[in-house]
């Protein structure tokens, strides 16, 4: 393999142009310049992928120290900490970072490399070439080819629907908002704080651009409520976040998802390829793992067929069970009434060593580079 086209312009997309073009590989990334919202949780083993990706010292210097899960049940203005985890004596390195920061710092490093190119355009059509492989028409009617072509835009993208046809859409509400405030982001400081209610979850982190502080929301609905939550009732679930401005969006649930990841020449990436419920925070962390795998195995061969099994023998299974525990975890978080009582009764006697046991393998789980 000589040259790389890849279609997208999110983690996943510069992710892989990092890691071709290290292989001196020629690499095209077709962009499309999206508004990039919000922070995203970066686990220890995110964390420390991310660092074998680009620059540590610049990942240091944009991070967010998370040290602390508090988790708080709501009920009728009556908040009870169910428990206050100290994340310091085994996941010492959990972390926040704004996403579109994250993004640039990708872009800016693959851009360091002269074997990557940026095309701004948007791929509209995938032809079929003949039986091996495809081309890409873009949106300024550019028919582009390449021995291998990534598809990371996306888990709605036109790569996925592609390779996988269209996922049943079994779609979530889930809202999110973005506060620049001194005083809040003291008060979340180091914190990832869960406020579990009968209404839906709230998730609660600092982050910083610069020397900005920001604080993250995010709501998810429960199932019953979900119809009718929206942007502008969400203030009235929490006694404390009485603020505007939360911002809808769908996510796709994992149920009947397809886990093809490859056809022809086209082979899925990131969100593209194994799109996560967002409960365990990890769909960016495992692109990262990702990422670093694909950097481990293409020094050993950089053919399609080898970089597919490779990820079918090595990685597949994981994902598969990421996804189940991700939507089971959103599940229980989610919980009403009687079932609800019995998960904070849980959390409250037993959090210590289910964070220790469900998310260690998840949290501090490294592979070789
Ligand atoms: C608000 C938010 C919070 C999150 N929090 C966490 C977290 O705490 N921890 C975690 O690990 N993960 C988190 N995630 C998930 C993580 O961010 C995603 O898994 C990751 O961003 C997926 O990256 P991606 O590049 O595969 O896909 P996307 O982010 O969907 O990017 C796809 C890219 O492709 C481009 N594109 C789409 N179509 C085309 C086209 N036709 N031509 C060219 N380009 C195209 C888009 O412009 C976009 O740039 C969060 C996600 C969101 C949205």
């Amino acid at each position: 393999m000589k040259e790389v086209l890849i279609v997208g312009s999110g983690v996943s997309a510069w992710s892989a142009a990092i890691v071709f073009a290290k292989k001196n590989i020629k690499v095209r990334v077709l962009s499309k310049n999206d508004e990039v919202f919000g922070a995203q949780q970066l686990s220890p083993s995110g964390f420390n992928y991310l660092n074998e990706l680009i620059d540590k010292n610049f990942v240091k210097k944009n991070v967010e120290k998370i040290l602390q899960v508090k988790i708080t049940s709501i009920n009728k203005n009556k908040f009870t900490v169910l428990t206050n985890f100290n994340l310091q004596e085994k996941f010492n390195t959990y972390n926040s970072i704004s996403r579109r920061v994250l993004i640039k710092l990708l872009k800016e490093s693959a851009q360091k490399n002269n074997n990557i190119k940026v095309i701004n355009e948007k791929a509209n059509f995938l032809l079929k070439k003949n039986a091996q492989s495809i081309q890409v028409l873009t949106c300024k009617g550019n028919i582009l080819e390449s021995d291998l072509i990534i598809g990371a835009d996306g888990q709605n993208g036109i790569c996925r629907k592609y390779v996988c046809g269209s996922d049943k859409k079994n779609l979530k509400k889930i809202f999110r908002l973005v506060i620049e405030d001194n005083k809040l982001h003291i008060l979340s400081k180091n914190l990832l704080q869960i406020f579990l209610s009968d209404k839906g979850h709230f998730v609660v982190y600092p982050f910083n651009i610069n020397n900005k502080k920001f604080v993250n929301y995010v709501f998810v609905p429960n199932k019953s409520f979900e119809e009718i939550s929206n942007s502008n009732n969400i203030p009235q679930y929490h006694p404390l976040i009485k603020v505007s401005g939360w911002k809808m969006s769908l996510i796709n649930k994992n149920t009947e998802i397809k886990n093809n990841f490859w056809k022809n020449n086209l082979l899925l990436f990131g969100d593209a390829a194994f799109p996560i419920e967002p409960h365990l925070a990890q769909g960016g962390n495992q692109i990262f793992k990702d990422a670093v795998f694909l950097k481990k195995n293409l020094t050993k061969s950089n053919k399609i067929e080898d970089i597919v099994q490779k990820f079918l023998d090595e990685r597949i299974e994981e994902k598969i069970s990421l996804q189940n525990k991700a939507s089971i975890f959103g599940k229980i978080l989610g919980f009403q009434n009687i079932l609800s009582l019995s998960r904070n009764l849980f959390i409250s006697k037993y959090s210590k060593k289910f964070i220790n046991d469900f998310f260690e393998p998840i949290w501090n789980n490294n592979v070789d580079s």
